[in-house]
């Protein structure tokens, strides 16, 4: 049972978030609500603004959602109906979705056993399945999965050698590095989620893309907003509506102020649970050159005690998920479409004993400890 002393531990905690915030919040919403601007007003240029320094990206847009911001970039891609698109199997359905809304084919790719990201050597598989259908391998879609960034000098070497463009699907990574250089910055195309359960999050829906290259930036401005031109109701392409509104956009310039705090406390977590759980399950391993975001904090469980673990944890009162359960690859509707190998067995295996534990910047060292010890209770 949970100790007297022990705060009720919530796998992402954001009540806690909004206290820490005070009355910041209602504050700057009621300043949108007097000025009246709710699409696109002042606060929605002013975040992209500050995204812009915190990333170091040319160009940020924001958007409606994460799934949004990819099928933007899609968009601007020029990706329709005989184009494949390389995506990972082990990842959130949004990921395969835009391709296949885009009529192009999602082409399944495994994982690296260690990062949990796209395998630049399974991407080369894929590749040659492909030359072997009749399609036109286009471009590719890396996940940072769980926060941590994805091998890009790698997948970028085999972009360049087949000449596709690669995107970064960076939704649970916002505040992730490698080299010190920030997500929305280490592709030339980034699209990232502000869900609430991201790191960067705001209440409700919302999403960004970031990049380095001005032409696609101002293509994806104007597509946002019903393609459009200077003029409102000019129209210079087929676009969507999907603007961020200014409400979340007020939301979120409070909560980046916050963040880089928030970071530091996911990254002091991370640590903790790493030295706790080494000698107990297979922890998040990466190269000292990457910086996670720690957007989740997963484990591998030993074979066939997942269901056990996370009945053990429920009864210390600790919450923990499953991302992914089933891979795209397996899901009835996406299981038709092409894939690297038969089996995609890194993805396969880790599907079936990932769990992730509970994550957010408002943990208590007690609360953390605690979850440590219940892991240690119910594995030992
Ligand atoms: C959350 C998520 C998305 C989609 O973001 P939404 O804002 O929910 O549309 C895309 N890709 C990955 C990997 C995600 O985790």
């Amino acid at each position: 049972m949970l100790k007297q002393t022990i705060e009720k531990i919530e796998f992402i905690d954001l009540q806690a978030q909004q206290r820490a915030l005070g009355d910041k919040i209602p504050q700057v919403m009621h300043e949108v609500l007097k000025h009246g601007g709710y699409i696109l007003g002042p606060e929605v240029k002013k975040l992209e603004e500050e995204l812009a320094i915190y990333t170091q990206a040319t160009d940020v847009i924001t958007c409606s959602n994460g799934t949004d911001a990819l099928r933007l970039l899609l968009l601007a891609y020029g990706v329709g109906p005989g184009d494949a698109v390389f995506v990972p199997s082990f990842t959130f359905a949004s990921t395969a979705e835009v391709v296949a809304q885009a009529n192009a084919t999602p082409v399944f790719v495994d994982i690296c056993p260690k990062t949990y990201n796209m395998d630049p050597k399974s991407l080369e598989q894929a590749i040659a399945t492909v030359a072997k259908l009749s399609l036109n391998p286009k471009g590719i879609i890396a996940v940072d999965l769980f926060g941590m960034p994805a091998n890009y000098d790698a997948l970028h070497q085999v972009a360049a050698q087949h000449h596709l463009w690669l995107i970064a699907d960076a939704a649970q990574s916002f505040g992730g590095a490698i080299n010190g250089k920030v997500v929305g910055n280490l592709a030339t195309t980034t699209a990232t989620s502000f869900f609430p359960s991201k790191p960067l999050a705001c209440y409700g829906d919302g999403g960004a893309i970031f990049t380095t290259d001005e032409k696609i930036g101002n293509l994806i401005r104007s597509l946002r907003n019903h393609g459009c031109g200077a003029d409102r109701y000019d129209h210079i392409h087929i676009g969507l509506n999907s603007r961020l509104d200014t409400l979340q956009a007020a939301i979120l310039i409070e909560k980046l102020r916050i963040f880089p705090l928030e970071l530091a406390r996911r990254k002091e977590i991370a640590a903790m649970y790493n030295q706790g759980l080494a000698s107990l399950v297979t922890v998040p391993t990466h190269a000292p050159e990457v910086s996670p975001a720690w957007g989740l904090y997963s484990i591998l469980c030993p074979d066939n005690q997942r269901a056990q673990v996370m009945q053990g944890l429920a009864e210390h009162q600790v919450p923990s998920n499953v991302y992914y359960r089933k891979p795209l690859h397996l899901q009835p509707a996406y299981a038709h479409f092409p894939r690297a190998a038969a089996s995609l067995i890194h993805t396969e295996t880790i599907s079936s004993q990932v769990l992730s534990l509970p994550m957010h910047p408002y943990l208590s060292n007690a609360q953390v400890e605690y979850i440590i010890e219940a892991m240690h209770q119910v594995l030992g």
